[in-house]
């Protein structure tokens, strides 16, 4: 059993899930966080941060977020966050409650560039 970030996570990136994490298992791409399913311990206290409703628990390995966030965490080379950032510039237009479409389309699989 893991949790899992899936698309309503795009373009937002509130990154407030990341500030209560014990264990840092999020990671940055460019344009959404994932989880490292091996690293995340499901105490669940991420999901009532998250304004999106984008993270959700499951043990299904073959679902398609679940692949994801396991890729891009893993192979993928995405940096580990650690610490609760702005959220992205125009978050609000893709917000839950103004952007109702599917976000997977808009999803860029490059790593973030985190500055220190
Ligand atoms: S709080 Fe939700 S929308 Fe924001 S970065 Fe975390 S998973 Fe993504
Ligand atoms: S469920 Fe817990 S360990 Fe897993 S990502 Fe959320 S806060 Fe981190």
């Amino acid at each position: 059993m893991a949790h899992v970030v899936d698309d309503k996570c795009i373009n937002c990136k509130h990154t407030t899930c990341v500030s209560v994490c014990p264990v840092d298992c999020f990671y940055e791409g460019e344009n959404m966080l994932v989880i490292n399913p091996d690293e995340c311990i499901d105490c669940g206290v991420c999901i009532p941060e998250c304004p999106e409703d984008a993270i959700f628990q499951t043990d299904d390995e073959d679902n398609k977020w679940f692949k994801h966030n396991s890729y891009f965490s893993n192979e993928g080379n995405w940096p580990n966050i650690t610490e609760e950032q702005a959220p992205m510039e125009n978050y609000v237009d893709f917000a839950k409650e103004n952007y109702k479409e599917d976000k997977t389309k808009l999803f860029k699989a490059i790593p973030a560039v985190q500055i220190d």
